[in-house]
Order: structure tokens, then sequence, then C-alpha cells
């Protein structure tokens, strides 16, 4: 029987299919520090993650029954995926399942930014009861139809806020570093789909005309940011970052320091440089609406990328 760690859990239903055809699932989460052991201890041939466990070089190089690793989700950066090469491991993603789910956290990102939601949820339980009005005064907000939204990052993520954002009235502007010219993008409306045009923009542009900057990329192959001190005085102080994609794509410290002397306007964080122990400043921060890590987490997403995961599994077994 093959046996499977999902050590950053599963989906139930998937995990229940897999059990029916045959497989046996673990779902109980073994520490980092006690991966290698229990991996060789139990003889799991298939290993299935997300983004908490690391599957580093040492995993391969000790895990010889290891076959088969399935990431839950897009990134692969915690995976050394030139040690599965040359230990001959077979590595997969589920790289469609989630990208409405985390469109929809940047536009729930937006709406609580552009209306102080965040800011007054923190306030309303401590403060609302004695300074109901003076928190009323202090919650004006702006709305979000007819405002830009730049989208750096136009794949599949990025093309799907694409599609909700201006779906609500707003204007678009794109850039990816792989794309040229015009793309498509559709709007399902009601049984139609509206089909419009989003022209690929400069970087530099993006960052000069949006009123919401929204952040789609993979985690840089050098580990650098793309957006750093030298970035902020070039963009509106009004502005809102957003990054639902990787820890230190916009730079950490630079970002506090900008927010503090008032050069952008806000940030909406899912995801940082030092998960699961982020920078207590960016938590506590009163102009930085934090969630942890929560793109790909709706009920729906997860029910897609567990039946890409059995696909994967059923296809690889035979
Ligand atoms: P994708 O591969 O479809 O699109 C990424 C795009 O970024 C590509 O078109 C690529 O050309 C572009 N790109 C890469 N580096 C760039 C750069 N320096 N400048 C401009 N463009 C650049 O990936 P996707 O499915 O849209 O996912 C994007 C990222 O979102 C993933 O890599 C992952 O890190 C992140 N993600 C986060 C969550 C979450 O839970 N918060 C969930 C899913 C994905």
């Amino acid at each position: 029987m093959v046996k499977i760690l999902a050590n950053d859990g599963i989906d139930p239903k998937a995990q229940a299919k897999l059990e029916d055809l045959g497989y046996e699932v673990e779902t109980t989460k073994v520490p980092q520090e006690n991966l290698i052991e229990q991996l060789n201890t139990e003889e799991y041939q298939v290993l299935l993650v997300r983004s908490a466990t690391k599957v580093n070089a040492d995993v391969f190089e000790s895990c010889k029954g290891l076959k088969l690793i399935g990431r839950a989700g897009v990134g692969l950066d915690n995976i050394d995926l030139d040690s599965a090469k040359s230990h001959n491991v077979k590595v997969f993603n589920t790289p469609s399942s989630s990208s409405i789910a985390v469109a929809e956290l940047v536009m729930t990102n937006m709406f609580s930014l552009s209306r102080k939601v965040f800011q007054s949820n923190r306030k309303m339980p401590s403060e609302g009861s004695e300074h109901f009005s003076t928190l009323k005064k202090s919650f004006k907000g702006s709305e979000l139809r007819g405002k830009t939204l730049g989208v750096i990052g136009f794949g599949r993520i990025g093309k799907a806020l694409a599609s909700y954002a201006l779906g609500i009235g707003m204007n678009v502007l794109a850039h990816d570093r792989s794309l040229k010219g015009e793309q498509e993008i559709l709007i399902p409306l009601m049984d139609q789909q509206i089909k419009l045009q989003v022209s690929i923009s400069s970087f530099e542009e993006v960052l000069a005309k949006s009123d919401y900057i929204s952040f789609h990329v993979p985690k840089q192959s050098n580990g650098s940011a793309l957006i750093d001190k030298r970035h902020f005085s070039t963009m509106k102080k009004t502005v809102f970052l957003i990054n639902t994609a990787r820890g230190g794509v916009i730079e950490e410290f630079d970002l506090l320091d900008a927010l503090d002397r008032g050069e952008i306007a806000g940030a909406a964080l899912d995801v940082f440089e030092n998960e699961p122990n982020p920078n207590e400043a960016l938590l506590k921060h009163p102009k930085i609406s934090v969630t942890p890590h929560i793109g790909a987490a709706t009920t729906e997403a997860q029910a897609r990328i567990g039946e890409e995961i059995i696909d994967n599994i059923t296809a690889f077994f035979g």
C-alpha cells in the first residue's frame, strides 16, 4: 500500500477519496526536525506539503523511499527542486486552483483599506462605546470605483484579480516581465463573458499611476525585493500596497519606514519573510492590515486543490 504524509493538511474529501482508492493518508503534523526520521520509519512514498513544511536537500538525500512530492498551492520555493531532480523524485504543484481565492483576498483588502475597516475593527472593541463619535469622524474612507489598480505579475492570479477589479469599475494597469502588448481578460457577468483588453505597462508607470498596487510574482530566484526604499517616492502618497505573493517581495523594513514617514498610505500583507514568526512591527503597525498567509484558504480552493492532488497521485502510481 502506498503511504502518503499530508504534513500541512489536506481537504477531508480528497483524503477520503484517496483512502477509498487504497492509499493510506496520514495528516498528523510532523515537526520539521523529525521529518526525515518519520518519512523513513513510516516508509512514506508521497509527501504532500503547503508552504509550511520545508523539503530541503537533506530530505532528498536521506529519504530514499520518497517518490513523489505534492505542493498544495503554487509557489515551489519551499522545495529544493534541484535536489528533487538529482534524486529522481517527481514534484508537482496545483497551479490553477487558488487563483480565485487569492484574487478575492486582494479585493477584500482593497475594500478594507479604502474604508478603514481593519483599523475600525482594531479600535471598536476597546474604544467603541466611549469614543464612538470620534472614531466615526476618523474613519472617513474612499471609493474603489474609478480608482486605478496596478498589478505586478500578470499570470494566473494577476489576471483573475484584474477580472474582479474591472468588474467593479476600477482601471487596471499591469506589468509582467514576460508579457508584452494587450492581454485579454474575461469578466463573468451572469451567463455572459465580457472580454476586455489590458495592455502591459512598464514597472515605473504602474508604480507612478496606481492607487492600489498588488503583487503576484513568485519569490525571486535571487531572493531580492521588487520594492525597496528607492521606489516609494515614485508612487502616489495615497497609494496602498498589497502583498499576497511572498514575504520579502516588498522589503519589510523599508515598508515600515515608508509608512512611518508618510510616503505611502498603507499596506495589506498576507505573506511575511520570517513565517511562521513574522516581524511583530509589521503585525502591530496601525497602517498595515495583516492576515496569516490565507490567500488560498477557502473551502472551494482547497477542494479544487484536493482534486488536482488526486489526479497527480493516481496518474503517477497508475
Ligand atoms: P504565475 O506563474 O501564473 O504568474 C506569475 C507571473 O509573475 C508570471 O507571469 C511571471 O512572468 C511574472 N513575474 C515573475 N517575476 C517577475 C518580476 N520580477 N517582474 C514582473 N513580473 C514577474 O503565478 P500565479 O499563479 O499568478 O501565482 C503568483 C504567486 O502567488 C505564486 O508564485 C505564489 O508565490 C503566490 N501565491 C500566494 C498564495 C497565498 O496563499 N498568499 C496562494 C497562491 C499563490
